[in-house]
């Protein structure tokens, strides 16, 4: 057992630190003027250039397969990169990369959705959520009806991420209503790929964070049979396959994050000074900074070992549901006493921690909420699929 990274690992650790910090961190300021403003922390123009300069210094296709022009890093890379891009909020995300799910595309939808993806050209996203349906999927109410050589889809989603700017959806739709309903919502679900063209519309939905996810009306649209992803009436597993990789990112998210928070708690106590000695010596402060670091160290291990197993080819969803519970709540509770150690100044706009507070407060949120993880692990316990002490 080696519980250190390897020589690898860290010098691409470093590398996208050195990155993060002379690329993206300068521009923190210009991103909280713009969404002071209501314009996007960063332009699709920028967000390009820095794509670009990240794939001259190496930096492409992270965790895509070679024949893709990817580096193929494999999932405890994706972890560190994740947790070292996280230490800013500047809204970068490194090119060359599409959603797992896009993987199962056949030949000519790889042609036309996967590779325009990876190559920046088209952009995706994903929905299975509906207005009557987030944690209960199984609820999900939208139709495919087949007509001829066509599927006609009619419903809503909702809280689509990246659905404002999507140039075509991975949606899921009810497909045979009986085996659905006989399967308890496991069977008689598709994933179709649909362009924007074919007649979706979205309408951006406001937030109290920097996210602005979309509703997606379908009225009517009509999908070629050849744009089902994957199997007919196998949208359900691609489902939880999709949403079980988002899951132990937003742990990694959250430890970047808190890192980067808890290190301005620590200069800031250092600096400040109140009735003739620095923050920094009293107890208060120092127990918030001690419990900050013991938690980030912990939603770190169990970051990585989610990551870890995944890269194993064993079943992770237990480690990446402990990882995104953990992971997501630490952010929480950090970002809050780092605003506490901050004082008056933290909660102004001056500075990013209110920033970080408004956007800690959805990783509890998306991606299965904390009750839905909690639901997860003590059923995978009580069931006896996972046993205590199984992974380490
Ligand atoms: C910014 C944002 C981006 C998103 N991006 C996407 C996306 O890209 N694609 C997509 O498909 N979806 C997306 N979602 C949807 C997200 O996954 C759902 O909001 C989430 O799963 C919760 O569903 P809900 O909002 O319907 O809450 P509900 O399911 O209605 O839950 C309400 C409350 O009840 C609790 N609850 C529900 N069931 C139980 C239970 N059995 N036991 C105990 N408590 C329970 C929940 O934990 C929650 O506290 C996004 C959401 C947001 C806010």
């Amino acid at each position: 057992m080696h519980l250190r990274l390897t020589d690898e690992q860290r010098m691409v650790q470093k590398a996208i630190r050195k990155f993060v910090e002379k690329e993206l961190m300068p521009l923190e300021n210009e991103v909280l003027r713009n969404e002071r403003e209501g314009k996007p922390g960063l332009s699709e123009e920028k967000l390009k250039e820095l794509q670009l300069k990240a794939k001259e210094a190496g930096f492409w296709g992270i965790n895509t397969p070679e024949e893709y022009g990817g580096a193929n890093l494999g999932h405890v890379m994706q972890a560190i990169v994740t947790m070292e891009v996280s230490k800013t909020f500047v809204p970068f995300r490194f090119g060359g990369s599409a959603d797992n799910i896009l993987y199962y595309a056949n030949e000519e939808q790889k042609k036309k959705y996967l590779l325009p993806t990876i190559n920046g050209e088209k952009k995706s996203c994903f929905a299975i959520t509906e207005p009557g349906a987030g944690s209960d999927t199984r609820n999900i109410k939208m139709a495919a009806v087949k007509d001829g050589s066509e599927w006609v889809l009619n419903g809503e989603k909702t809280f689509i991420t990246g659905g404002n700017e999507a140039d075509f959806v991975m949606v899921i739709a009810i497909t045979d209503k009986e085996r659905h309903q006989a399967t308890n919502g496991r069977e008689g679900v598709t994933c179709f790929i649909v362009d924007r063209e074919m007649g979706w519309r979205s309408e951006p939905i406001h937030t109290m964070g920097p996210s602005t996810p979309a509703s997606l009306i379908f009225e009517n649209v009509r999908v070629p049979e050849e744009n089902i992803l994957g199997e007919l009436h196998g949208g359900y597993k691609l489902g939880l396959e999709w949403i079980g990789y988002a899951r132990w990112i937003v742990g990694a998210r959250a430890v970047g994050a808190a890192e980067r928070l808890l290190q301005m708690a620590i200069d800031y106590a250092k600096e400040r000074v109140t009735f003739g000695k620095p923050i920094a010596e009293r107890q208060a402060i120092q127990w918030m900074i001690a419990d900050s670091a013991v938690e980030i160290e912990a939603a770190k291990w169990l970051v990585l070992n989610a990551a870890f197993t995944l890269d194993q080819g064993e079943d992770n969803r237990h480690l990446a549901s402990m990882a995104k519970l953990f992971g997501a709540n630490m952010g929480n509770r950090v970002v809050d006493r780092v605003m506490q150690i901050h004082g008056g100044m933290g909660y102004t706009k001056e500075m990013p921690i209110e920033r970080w507070y408004r956007d800690a407060r959805l990783w509890r949120i998306y991606d299965g909420t904390d009750e839905i993880q909690r639901m997860i692990i003590a059923r995978n316990l009580l069931k006896g699929h996972v046993k205590l002490g199984q992974f380490l």
